[in-house]
């Protein structure tokens, strides 16, 4: 990568507000498919769990009313966000209720219709994650409507919209977004050794205590049944805290898996997924 793309990265990251979020899985599975996403296994493990695909909005609202408006929410999660018809009215929701709201999108699944909605609100984040030329992504879903819609964000007054490439940008998109709104990286997180180890090596473990460098413990997943996963690593659901159509917000951090998350933090034996996740820092 060069220089000055880990600068724009650095620079992105930069950008994204610290503090806690709730992020949302809409849907079980993706159909966009990444290599160097491990959905599979997280749709997979979801699937034994739950027979819920879609996050209905009734159980979102519900589960939302249990979350301080402190927290902002994310779409995001394991799974392209606007898979789910009702996630446009999500964000709505969302952001009516006093959450700040962040968007993680590669835009398959909105439309038009959407787009328009969502001009009318304010975001703290907004990062569209755009195609690349195939040799990460699936080309086939970069048609004539998601380039019009590219087309309408580009023009679009979201002021803090930015558009994000893992690899090389597709060519039909490279003359769309300008460059100096692209931020270039590749895959670079083995989603806690979860990403197939030939496009992202799992990093050697982290022995003894450890602290999460961004502290995302603290930015956890919603998942289509209402369980709450312990950050955007935990593809496979190794650590559940709770579930947010049963448990107050506050509880998840009470309760025993998160306070044994804490424990294993803090040096204590047993698996913990932040020993090989990229965020893990050794305790000085
Ligand atoms: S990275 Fe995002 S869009 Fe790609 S397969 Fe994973 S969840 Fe879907
Ligand atoms: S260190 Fe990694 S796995 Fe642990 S909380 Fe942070 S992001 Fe999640």
């Amino acid at each position: 990568m060069a220089e000055s793309n880990s600068t724009n990265l650095q620079e992105l990251r930069a950008a994204i507000p610290g503090g806690r979020v709730l992020e949302i899985t809409t849907t079980t599975g993706c159909v966009v498919g990444c290599s160097y996403c491990p959905q599979e296994k997280f749709a997979n493990r979801q699937r034994a769990v739950s027979r819920v695909k879609h996050l209905c909005l009734d159980d979102f609202k519900r589960c939302l009313a249990r979350v301080p408006t402190a927290v902002d929410v994310s779409f995001a999660g394991y799974s392209e966000p606007w898979l789910n018809p009702d996630c446009t009215e999500m964000v709505e929701h969302a952001h009516m209720s006093g959450h700040g709201i962040r968007i993680f999108t590669t835009l398959v699944g909105m439309n038009r219709r959407d787009l328009g909605r969502l001009q009318a609100l304010r975001f703290r984040v907004f990062v569209v994650h755009v195609f690349d030329d195939g040799a990460y992504m699936n080309s086939r879903l970069v048609r004539g409507k998601y380039l019009d819609l590219i087309r309408e964000l580009v023009d679009s007054d979201i002021p803090s919209i930015r558009f994000l490439v893992l690899g090389e940008v597709h060519p039909d998109i490279a003359g769309i977004v300008p460059a100096g709104a692209l931020v270039r990286t590749r895959p670079l997180s083995s989603r806690g050794g979860s990403v197939d180890s030939r496009i992202v090596e799992t990093r050697p473990r982290v022995v003894g205590a450890l602290t999460c460098a961004e502290e995302r413990q603290y930015r956890n997943v919603l998942l289509p049944n209402g369980d709450v996963a312990l950050c955007c690593m935990d593809f496979e659901r190794r650590h559940v805290l709770g579930n947010l159509l049963r448990d107050e917000y506050q509880e998840l951090f009470e309760g025993p898996v998160f306070r044994e998350i804490a424990d294993r933090m803090n040096g204590k034996d047993g698996f913990l997924l932040c020993r090989v996740c990229e965020f893990a820092e050794a305790k000085k």
